[in-house]
């Protein structure tokens, strides 16, 4: 039997979007607090009897995040472009060889009212 398990992080970045007009909001720079959801689904491990460790997601994460957390997305290798879905797919992509098999999903919100997954369920 599976489980899946769920952990938020928050970072403040600068970003701008370059392929847009200039007359797009977005093509400005600003920030967002990025709300940054990991999504993991696997057995439970014994004897402690959880799938992973949320501790141990915490000081995983920390690297990848401190490359992100006040600084200008775009100055970021591979997010010269730093839309959501870039952004997910940029976190997928550096945090799926930390837990093997275990993450299935990154979420972004960029606002409370936006949500953005990479990959699809
Ligand atoms: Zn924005």
């Amino acid at each position: 039997m599976k489980y899946e398990l769920k952990q938020q992080f928050q970072i403040e970045s600068a970003r701008f979007l370059p392929h847009l007009s200039k007359d797009h909001p977005c093509s400005r720079i600003h920030g967002h607090s990025f709300v940054i959801i990991l999504t993991f689904q696997g057995p439970l491990k014994q004897p402690e009897a959880w799938v992973i460790d949320y501790h141990e997601i915490s000081s995983k994460m920390q690297p990848l995040l401190s490359q992100l957390d006040h600084r200008t997305l775009n100055d970021v290798p591979g997010l010269n472009n730093p839309t959501s879905e870039n952004l997910c797919r940029w976190i997928f992509e550096k945090a799926t060889p930390l837990w093997p098999g275990f993450l299935t999903r990154v979420t972004i919100k960029e606002t409370p009212l936006t949500e953005c997954s990479y990959p699809c369920a």
